[in-house]
């Protein structure tokens, strides 16, 4: 059997992960994980996390069966995780309620994160006012310009929102300037990493957190069918909600596990986010792992009618699963996610957000080549009301698209 208890002790997920970071980061980091190796053994803090994805958040999500979209389709039973109910509308609130309750225990008082779409840091600006601690965004400005709504959002919490200008003034340059900013400030300062990526342990910590879809999943599936799905499907943008719905299925050969990367305008025009189907390895954010990059090494842009499918790169561990082949991932094109996203709304009543409607286009497809006593498991990681106005504009540019 392959070796799926990772990472090792330095953070490695075989070959990946691991942490390309300054010399003053390592201790800060060092910090980091004596914190989460106690935290993640006491059942009080355990005990606290999950009190507070209850009341706070909303869980546990419910897995909801899609039968008009299965009957549509024709073939497995196609069952939704509605992370889209949860507090803030995704699955984010899982791993910032985590690393609140994290800070808070490591006695720091306030919160960095970056953010591209801004959902990272609507999050993060949430799970600050919650505690009561001080709260600072950093935002490439083009971002910023681009997502007025989420940067409304998070003043309304009481962040601030810091635009940075390096670079493309985008999510790589608002990366780059929260490493900078946290190694002069990490004595009092936590950062936020949105996803499970980042350096050691980030990854780990976020899939912990995250693992509470799939672990829900695995109760309410057996509660509702027996034994366990065939498929599970999830966006992987860096990767947090498709590792938290596979992680504890990975042991499990019978279940397979796809990953929807964003394939763009297609992965053959350059325009796209597919890190994993892209195979350039490099460093990014302080980890070694498939990334977007020019033939000078240089980090490109994530493209993605999805905003929030925008990170240039992939979390070390989908890395690790696609290179042992345990996972499988497949590049979804904006057309396939929009034409997803207007099914659902009108098959099931769901308004999904545009990052999800990638695993939406991709259980379609592979939904329709199985059998109907086999199951899919879909992660609806978010609520698509942020995203109607895109999706309106798009179509109005591509009227063949329109559903009938
Ligand atoms: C941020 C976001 C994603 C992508 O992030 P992952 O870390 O890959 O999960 C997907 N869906 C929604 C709704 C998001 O907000």
């Amino acid at each position: 059997m392959k070796d799926y208890a990772q990472p090792d002790a330095g953070g490695h997920f075989g070959t990946f992960g691991g942490r390309y970071v300054g010399e003053t980061l390592i201790a800060a980091l060092d910090e980091l994980k004596t914190a989460w190796d106690s935290a993640k053994n006491d059942p009080a803090f355990l005990a606290e996390f999950h009190a507070m994805l209850r009341d706070y958040a909303g869980r546990p999500s419910p897995l909801d069966y899609a039968e008009r979209l299965t009957k549509k389709v024709g073939g497995a039973k196609i069952y939704l995780k509605r992370e889209d109910c949860n507090h803030t509308g995704a699955h984010k609130v899982n791993n910032v309620v985590g690393q609140g309750l994290l800070a808070r225990r490591m006695g720091k008082c306030n919160l960095i994160a970056e953010t591209g779409a801004g959902q990272h840091g609507v999050a993060t600006a949430t799970i600050a006012a919650r505690f009561g601690m001080s709260c600072k965004v950093f935002m490439g400005a083009e971002d910023v310009r681009r997502q007025a709504p989420n940067v409304l959002r998070m003043k309304m919490l009481g962040a601030e929102v810091v635009s940075v200008t390096s670079g493309t003034s985008t999510l790589k340059d608002a990366m780059n300037e929260a490493m900078r900013y946290w190694s002069a400030h990490c004595t009092d300062t936590y950062y936020v990493v949105g996803t499970a990526a980042g350096p050691d342990p980030y990854p780990e910590m976020v899939r912990d957190f995250q693992r509470v879809i799939g672990d829900e999943v695995r109760t309410q599936y057996a509660e509702k069918e027996g034994g366990l799905p065939d498929l599970l499907i999830a966006c992987v943008g860096g990767g947090s909600n498709a590792i938290g719905l596979f992680y504890p299925f990975i042991g499990d050969a019978s279940v397979g596990l796809l990953g929807a990367e964003a394939g763009g305008r297609g992965v053959a025009t350059g325009k796209h986010a597919a890190s994993i189907t892209g195979q350039q390895l490099g460093i990014l954010h302080g980890a070694r792992t498939y990334l977007l990059q020019d033939p000078n090494g240089q980090v490109l842009e994530a493209w993605s009618v999805s905003a929030g499918l925008d990170y240039p790169g992939v979390g070390p561990e989908h890395a690790y699963l696609a290179e042992i082949g345990r996972a499988k991932y497949a590049a979804v094109t904006d057309r396939e996610a929009i034409e997803a996203f207007q099914l659902i709304c009108r098959l099931e009543g769901i308004i999904p957000a545009l990052e999800s409607s990638h695993a939406v286009a991709l259980a379609l497809k592979v939904a329709a080549t199985m059998r109907p006593n086999q199951s899919v498991v879909v992660c609806l990681s978010g609520r698509g009301d942020k995203d109607i106005d895109h999706v309106n504009a798009w179509l109005a540019e591509h009227p063949d698209a329109v559903l009938a």
